[in-house]
């Protein structure tokens, strides 16, 4: 499937018309840095689309962005980030939690995406339990795999698979492109 059209249309931080539009929603979700951003523009193939490296002030929204006219890339906040406090992460673990368990929204996907290296957090972990709980389906897409082995990615993938109890997990990299299609056909038909 090829992405011919993506661009940004809106930022909430709350309940908003634009999450029950009738548009399916591909939600993504990550510990900050684990290269969300890099794999939204990587997927649209658009590169500044999602901000690389943004600043914590920039991250406080959910982001949505029309892909093809026909889908929402669902942009949540990247959590953890290491310069933000206590209060301004809580803050965001909140919204996020919102989206998934208050808001109107029903994402057909939500990818959480992961370090390769870092593996499943804590808070991917609270997050598989509030998908399942709210029953949304998910998969995992383990990103920057070009930074070990592909016997090392395999070491890191298998408890992944364990834990995420059947669902997809895809192993990927924005920098070299592996698995970047694989993704696009799974999420964008
Ligand atoms: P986000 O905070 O999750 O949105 O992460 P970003 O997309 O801003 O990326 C964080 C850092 O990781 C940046 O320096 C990216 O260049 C880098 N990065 C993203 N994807 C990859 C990857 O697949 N491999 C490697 N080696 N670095 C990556």
């Amino acid at each position: 499937m090829k992405i011919t059209s993506a661009h940004f249309v809106k930022g909430v931080r709350g309940t908003d018309e634009i999450l029950h539009d009738g548009t399916p929603q591909v939600a993504f979700i990550g510990r900050s840095n684990v290269g969300k951003s890099s794999l939204i523009n990587a997927l649209t193939d658009i590169k500044g689309l999602a901000k690389i490296g943004k600043k914590p002030g920039k991250t406080t929204e959910i982001n949505l962005f029309l892909v093809n006219k026909a889908a929402y890339i669902v942009d949540l906040p990247g959590y953890g980030y290491a310069q933000a406090t206590p209060k301004e992460r809580e803050k965001l673990k909140k919204l996020i939690i919102w989206y998934f368990t208050a808001s109107e929204a029903r994402p057909k996907e939500v990818v959480i995406v992961l370090d390769v290296k870092a593996g499943l957090t804590e808070f991917d972990k609270d997050m598989l339990m509030i998908l399942n709980e709210h029953k949304h389906p998910y998969m995992i897409a383990v990103n920057k795999c070009d930074k070990l082995t592909q016997q090392e990615v395999a070491a890191q993938v298998a408890p992944i698979r364990e834990i995420a109890g059947g669902a997809d997990v895809l192993t990927c990299s924005t920098k070299t492109g592996k698995g970047i299609d694989v993704l696009r056909d799974r999420l964008f038909q």
